[in-house]
């Protein structure tokens, strides 16, 4: 039998659902703070992202699906969403609108992942960008936006990881400093670092490995050496969200995983699934536009693990989505038969979520599969209350039956579900 790729998953319902009503929350929230969908190609040129995410990056460097078209022209499926974003800036001169936009994606990325819990090699990432605004109100705005994003979602465990990661300028005292305290101690950090050592000493802040989170923890943060300007910045982010009371802490040792990030970085950290397997990554990027080609164009913006969101969804969120009111229709007789379609689409047009019974069961196993399947409800439509102009139906849950008038059966329907929420 064919199998799917590794690291790749079938989702089935009644899981989508869940899926859709995450996205039509993003949707709500994004949407109501000013955003608009941009809708990206899923391939890209290579250089795109060698050139945005960083050569020395993990994600360059050994996670990238990329293959040659037919005319030998490299191609990368997308690691991740702001690259397109921002190659879609220049390339369709949106520096002509008004600034900022805020612009929101909703779609799968690839990486070639290490298999591990909680990370796929196609996986589904929720991101916002806010462009053309320089000043700490446009990320501190990402960042309520955001929040709200999670409280819809019915979070309220969540912690905000927040860090300074200095001005491009800063970059290479710093380095040198870490440089300096690491030099001898290299011999102790893991294989990758060894090679961040040289490439991008940054990266060995975040490292995971235990030896390297031993060393890492006696080293300056960035902030300590980071321009006055980008100290303020990121100062005055935190300060509007403490006035907001969006809960977050300073850490110092967040560096996070794409080269072109710059003062604000942040992460959103769930209890559940700790700082190994974060919901969210985004930060502040003014210099990537501008790097790409285009205008000088600030940014600042977010992306959500989708896959993650979804596996530890609050469950009254949850619930709330799955138990869905539905109705089962059983036409029982010939002329039943005939006319339920149309009932069933009339009910529908006046929004009754239902599912009609075209498999021919008998009312046994109808009743049979009704229970197995939760609905909420069972109206069985006999060729006798047809001709009265009736149906018999049970609340399921209530263990109530009663004689409703075809036409009312929309009416009910909203009276019974309204009574018991
Ligand atoms: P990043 O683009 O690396 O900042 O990732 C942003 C978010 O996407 C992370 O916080 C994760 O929730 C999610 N994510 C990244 N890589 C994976 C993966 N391989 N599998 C599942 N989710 C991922």
């Amino acid at each position: 039998m064919i199998q799917r790729p590794r690291g790749t998953r079938d989702l089935l319902p009644p899981e989508t659902r869940l899926w859709q009503a995450v996205e039509r929350v993003a949707q709500d929230v994004f949407g109501a703070f000013g955003g608009d969908e941009i809708r990206t190609p899923i391939f890209e040129s290579t250089e795109l992202f060698v050139r945005s995410v960083g050569e020395s990056t993990d994600i360059v460097h050994k996670e990238m699906y990329t293959f040659p078209d037919r005319k030998g022209r490299s191609l990368t499926l997308r690691p991740e969403g702001t690259a397109g974003v921002a190659r879609a800036w220049i390339e369709n001169s949106l520096n002509d609108r008004s600034h900022p936009l805020r612009l929101y994606y909703i779609g799968p990325m690839f990486r070639y992942e290490r298999m591990q819990a909680g990370r796929y090699r196609q996986f589904a990432q929720i991101g916002l960008e806010i462009l053309g605004a320089n000043g700490p109100l446009a990320d501190a705005e990402l960042l309520v936006t955001l929040d709200e994003f999670f409280r819809r979602l019915g979070f309220d465990d969540l912690e905000f990881h927040i860090n300074n990661l200095g001005d491009p300028e800063d970059r290479p005292h710093y380095q040198a400093l870490l440089k300096q305290r690491l030099g001898l101690r290299r011999g102790e950090l893991c294989r990758d670092c060894q090679r961040r050592f040289d490439e991008n000493p940054l990266r060995i802040l975040d490292c995971k490995v235990p030896a390297c989170r031993e060393v890492a923890k006696d080293l300056p943060a960035v902030d300590e050496v980071a321009s006055e300007a980008s100290r303020g910045h990121v100062r005055a982010v935190e300060a509007q969200l403490a006035r907001l009371g969006v809960r977050f802490v300073r850490n110092p040792r967040l560096v996070r995983g794409l080269d072109y990030y710059l003062r604000t970085v942040f992460e959103v950290v769930s209890p559940q699934l700790g700082t190994n397997t974060v919901l969210c990554g985004g930060g502040r990027y003014d210099r990537l536009i501008a790097d790409l080609g285009g205008p000088a164009m600030p940014g600042v913006g977010f992306a959500v693990g989708e896959d993650r969101i979804v596996q530890v969804l609050p469950a009254s969120f949850r619930d709330a989505v799955l138990a869905l009111p539905r109705l089962y229709l059983v036409p029982l007789g010939e002329r039943a038969r005939d006319e339920a379609l149309g009932l069933a689409a009339g009910w529908v047009r006046a929004g009754v979520r239902l599912e009609l019974e075209v498999a021919g069961r008998s009312v046994k196993a109808a009743l049979k599969r009704a229970d197995r399947e939760a609905f909420s409800f069972v109206a069985i439509l006999g060729d006798d209350e047809l001709a009265a102009g009736v149906i018999a139906i049970r609340d399921l849950a209530r263990s109530v039956e009663e004689s409703v008038a075809l036409s009312e059966l929309p009416a009910w329907i909203t009276r019974q579900t309204a009574s018991s929420s």
